[in-house]
């Protein structure tokens, strides 16, 4: 990306205050155990993984840990979060997991949620004992049934990850580790059955489901056959929506959902999937660079490098980058044809990545528009339906 496809025309108010970042995303192994074809690290493009240390060295741990107590005091941020992420985390190994997790107990030294985001593979009593009794939240990452998965999460020699994904789920699923299980990412995928696929997670009863749209762009745009329809993604989440719906779970959250919901009701959102509300996520790489969301790697090469790095650098600093200012900017931020859309309010053009075209950047609608139209559009029939419903009883 050249400079000119920075958003340097943006309309930065003259009283617009940054949002203090308080999740702080943490990679702390950059190598990977699987090889998913869809993921945005090692298949799009993007290979500044190659050249930082594999691991997080626990100077770098310590430094970035400063930082982010740094930032807490200046902002008075009574908690952060942190994500111990990767690459696949759970390759740092145990030990060097429980030096991490000491670590950043010690020098944060304020209301740490923290928590880890692996693909699953390696999760198991030994790992979960250590997260159980450190209180670290573990959210596993499965594409549905055995099948399904298997398309997509697999390792590199072309077996399939989920025997060993589903091992780890019935661990966590299991009363001792229930506490610490905080949920399972699934990617959409418009070939997989929408119903089974959410059936096959609720087995597991994860606190919460996120759902989340396959990282695509003008230049890159989904899977779509012709035969899917142009709003193949939203009818998929209409078809979950529906049934979550009429049949709500009271001990499994899905995230997408929740926050259409929550956007039609007048609310916010807290996903960067849809929604204007302020990214307030920072990621720190192996090597302490601070870098946006890693998801923008999806768009070109170092979409999210921002020339910081925690050692030189302060997360006040990373706040003032006009990639981090554009995603907090809410509104300000659309392109033409988001802003003149009815709907722009909720949909906020989706995730910033999916917006991306080679040229203009990322002030362009998103990759998914029509499909974020037509779930929001549903969703918000449906509400204002039990609405109007809900206010004719009251009234008889
Ligand atoms: S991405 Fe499409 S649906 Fe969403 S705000 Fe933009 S134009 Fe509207």
């Amino acid at each position: 990306m050249t400079s000119r496809e920075w958003p340097a025309n943006l309309q930065v108010a003259d009283d617009f205050r940054p949002h203090a970042f308080r999740e702080f995303v943490l990679k702390i192994h950059q190598r990977c155990n699987l090889a998913c074809d869809y993921c945005y690290v090692y298949t799009m493009g993007d290979d500044t993984w190659r050249d930082r240390p594999t691991r997080m060295s626990v100077d770098v741990v310590r430094t970035a840990a400063a930082r982010i107590a740094e930032h807490a005091d200046a902002h008075d941020l009574r908690s952060v979060r942190v994500v111990l992420h990767g690459g696949e985390p759970l390759l740092a190994g145990r030990d060097r997991l429980v030096e991490i997790i000491a670590t950043l107990k010690r020098t944060i030294g304020r209301e740490l949620r923290l928590a880890v985001q692996t693909n699953g593979v390696l999760l198991d009593e030994a790992m979960l004992d250590l997260f159980r009794a450190e209180g670290v939240e573990v959210g596993i990452s499965l594409d549905g049934t055995g099948a399904d998965n298997d398309r997509h999460r697999r390792y590199a020699d072309g077996r399939g990850s989920a025997v060993a994904v589903e091992r780890a789920l019935g661990l966590l699923a299991a009363e001792r580790y229930r506490a610490v299980f905080a949920g399972i990412l699934c990617t959409v995928d418009i070939a997989a059955d929408p119903l089974e696929t959410y059936e096959t997670l609720l087995r597991y009863r994860p606190k919460l489901i996120d759902f989340l749209l396959p990282h695509a762009n003008w230049a890159r745009p989904p899977v779509r056959p012709a035969e899917a329809g142009e709003t193949a993604y939203g009818d998929w989440l209409v078809s979950i929506f529906d049934r979550w719906y009429d049949a709500p779970r009271i001990d499994t959250r899905v995230r997408i959902l929740e926050e259409i919901i929550s956007l039609v009701l007048g609310g916010a959102s807290r996903s960067e999937q849809i929604g204007l509300s302020p990214v307030t996520v920072a990621v720190i790489e192996s090597d302490g660079d601070i870098e946006q969301v890693d998801s923008l790697k999806s768009a070109y090469p170092g979409a999210c490098a921002t020339g910081l790095n925690v050692a030189t650098d302060s997360f006040d600093r990373a706040l003032r980058h006009p990639g981090i200012v554009a995603r907090q900017l809410g509104a300000a931020a659309l392109g033409p044809d988001c802003v003149s859309c009815p709907i722009h309010q909720w949909c906020g053009a989706g995730h910033y990545a999916h917006r991306y075209r080679p040229g203009s950047g990322f002030r362009n609608r998103s990759v998914y528009c029509a499909d974020l139209a037509r779930i929001i559009t549903h969703v918000r029939r449906r509400v204002a339906a039990d609405l109007v419903d809900q206010t004719g009883r009251r009234g008889e």
